[in-house]
């Protein structure tokens, strides 16, 4: 297939933009490949600037689980730009927002919403700062909160697959507050919060930035657990599982009560919207009600707003979850089957629709065990799909996004390439 459109364009990028893209990971640097530059999304399918159509499991990182130009949504945003784009002033449909946040994420009582899940999880932790009096808070190795500097710490995907595990430029005093303990070790987070000083744990319930890595039963419990006994916040950041995992989030599919919520992602509807929101006594500590300063001159977007929101009422519909289980089961079970038919060690982690083929034994539970997958057969895999017309996520440490646009025959097509990539 030819690229010589993307390429031109790309040696035009990097002369303006550094590395030739808007956010690291898209530059496929780890995966030893260049990027393709995009011209069209059409349901599971995007087109890039050479004509080469592809299917697509990324879906913008999450956010498209509707799939591309999705038609309710389009139209939606077309009849909501007609009346003005920003106003910069309160508006209706920012109220139904948090309404709807609510009603599917019932933890959330009170909701502010953002344009990024960066936004979202660095004003949660002022919050619970401001909230508790406390500077401490804790994080998992391989967690990605948004590139905020105080969770720029051992913070997986896009920092681990350039290898840069924290970040030149953040302050040794951001970072120092931040401790961080292994995934799915609940002993390692009991022993720093008994000391009495930690604001908060910030956890992904389902780990999608070290590649997908689910709980192991009884870990959120014992966060739940043990966090309230010391007076600490858990905040799930469910950036990533919000509208994902379920339509309440992970905090529904294993029934667990967080204090804080950040959420990102699926609720834009493929536009930039994020909201962290959570206990209304905790959220009444936000400005204008109370100390601790928070604000965006494009938060509660009306195009961003009427976009997630139609989403949410698309998702909200019977079936859209067990569809999605279906597709998600189909993919994970036939990329196995090909690994096992070709002889190559794999393991593959999948919640819903959410899911990753480690190039390893496993089992996969944690970011040190992610790290044992082979990263240069991931890279492979991922040139020799993208050739045969299927586009994966670039990083052996991301999760795979399927969407209710994919059918089983795009599923299908996907693993009868996947056989003859890994027979190689
Ligand atoms: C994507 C993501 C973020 C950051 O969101 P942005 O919109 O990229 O700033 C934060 N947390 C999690 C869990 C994410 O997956």
């Amino acid at each position: 297939m030819s690229t010589e459109r993307s390429q031109a364009i790309f040696e035009r990028a990097q002369a303006v933009i550094p590395g030739g893209v808007n956010s690291p990971v898209r530059a496929c640097r780890s995966v030893g490949a260049d990027p393709i530059f995009v011209v069209q999304g059409d349901g599971a399918y995007i087109m890039d600037a050479d004509g080469n159509k592809y299917i697509d499991l990324i879906g913008s990182w999450g956010p498209l689980i509707l799939g591309h130009t999705h038609r309710e949504i389009l139209d939606t945003i077309a009849e909501t730009m007609s009346m003005g784009t920003t106003f910069g002033a309160p508006t209706e449909i920012e109220v139904k927002f948090a309404e709807t946040l609510r009603d599917a994420v019932p933890s959330m009582e009170m909701v502010r919403a953002v344009s990024s899940g960066t936004e979202s999880t660095m004003s949660a932790l002022r919050l619970a700062r401001g909230f508790t009096k406390r500077d401490k808070i804790i994080k998992a190795d391989g967690g990605y909160h948004g590139h905020a500097d105080c969770l720029l710490v051992a913070a997986g995907s896009g920092a681990a697959t350039l290898g840069i595990p924290g970040s030149a430029g953040v302050p040794e005093g951001a970072a120092r507050d931040t401790l961080v303990v292994p995934f799915n070790d609940l002993a390692a987070v009991e022993k720093l919060v008994a000391a009495g000083d930690i604001a908060a744990v910030i956890i992904e319930p389902v780990c999608g930035n070290m590649g997908l890595v689910a709980p192991a039963p009884g870990y959120l419990e014992g966060l739940r657990a043990i966090t309230a006994k010391h007076g600490t916040l858990l905040i799930f950041d469910e950036v990533m599982t919000g509208f994902r995992v379920a339509y309440g989030g992970a905090q529904e599919l294993y029934n667990i009560k967080p204090d804080l919520t950040t959420i990102g992602k699926v609720v834009g509807g493929g536009l930039p919207a994020a909201a962290f929101g959570g206990r209304a006594d905790i959220m009444k500590h936000l400005a204008p009600l109370g100390p601790v300063y928070q604000a965006g001159t494009l938060s509660g977007n009306p195009l961003a707003m009427s976009a997630g929101l139609k989403a949410m009422e698309i998702l909200a519909r019977p079936g859209t979850y067990a569809r999605l289980e279906h597709l998600g089961q189909q993919l994970a079970d036939g990329l196995l089957a090909a690994a096992k038919a070709a002889n190559v060690p794999a393991c593959v982690n999948r919640v819903g629709s959410m899911l990753t083929v480690f190039f390893c034994t496993g089992p996969v539970t944690d970011y040190a065990t992610a790290k044992t997958a082979d990263t240069a057969r991931f890279g492979t895999f991922f040139r020799k799909l993208r050739d045969r017309g299927v586009f994966l996520p670039p990083s052996q440490f991301e999760a795979m996004f399927v969407s209710l646009a994919h059918t089983d025959e795009d599923i299908q097509q996907i693993v009868t390439e996947a056989r003859v990539a890994l027979a190689d």
